[in-house]
């Protein structure tokens, strides 16, 4: 789809009104899995014809910080609690939890220099979660795997290291990030966001999470701590 074609209100706004619809049958896991899957799916129609240079086993970005809605915390637990054995999951937990405290507070500029990897990344530098992968990681799209190479280099340097990327895709997926925390917020569930590694680890933890989110209660403030 061209970018003149593309109308980022018209978009927003009509992806709005079908998760809100699509809510108001239940709000159930279920529902909203289903609602964020028509939410990646709708704006990936923007832009699935559109060139990048992204790869799997091209991790440079993946140091970056991820927020996610509490949803897709909810459908990444599920996700992977229905896949790992035991132990595996077991060591998730640990990654996740070790992740979280380091870096609590840290600005991009510093997981860049300290190499702050993502835990859902395997060792072959693939994500583990594609499939689930959250909205943000959803709309990055470099034109250019050297620019990310140099621009992700955790070298110490004044020069502006920029990466061309897609911005109708990051508009796209900005947007239904945006309409899916409306739509949330419209049912009176809690739209919040959350650190990607926190927010997948509060409903590994225990069923009490998902049961406030689905009661439409808010989630502990510890979280964000
Ligand atoms: S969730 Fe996947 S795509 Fe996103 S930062 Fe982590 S490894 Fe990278």
């Amino acid at each position: 789809m061209g970018d003149g074609a593309w109308d980022v209100d018209r978009f927003s706004s009509g992806l709005t009104a079908g998760l809100v619809a699509a809510l108001a049958g239940g709000r159930d896991a279920l529902s909203l899995a289903r609602a964020l899957t028509g939410c990646a799916m709708a704006a990936e129609a923007v832009c699935s014809e559109r060139p990048m240079a992204c790869a799997a086993g091209c991790p440079h970005c993946c140091v970056l910080n991820v927020s996610i809605l509490l949803p897709e915390g909810m459908v990444i637990a599920d996700w992977v609690q229905e896949r790992l054995s035991p132990p595996a999951l077991g060591a998730l937990r640990e990654r996740l939890a070790a992740h979280c405290c380091w870096v609590r507070w840290m600005e991009d500029e510093e997981r860049i220099t300290k190499q702050t990897v993502c835990p859902m990344l395997d060792t072959a530098g693939r994500c583990s979660i594609h499939p689930v992968r959250p909205l943000v990681c959803r709309a990055v799209a470099s034109l250019d795997r050297t620019s990310c190479r140099e621009a992700f280099n955790p070298i110490i340097t004044d020069e502006v290291r920029l990466v061309p990327a897609d911005l109708l895709r990051q508009a796209a997926f900005d947007a239904a990030f945006m309409a899916l925390a409306q739509a949330l917020r419209h049912h009176g569930l809690d739209d919040r966001s959350i650190e990607l590694g926190a927010g997948v680890l509060a409903f590994l933890d225990g069923p009490e999470c998902r049961e406030r989110l689905l009661c439409g209660g808010r989630l502990p403030g510890a979280l964000w701590q």
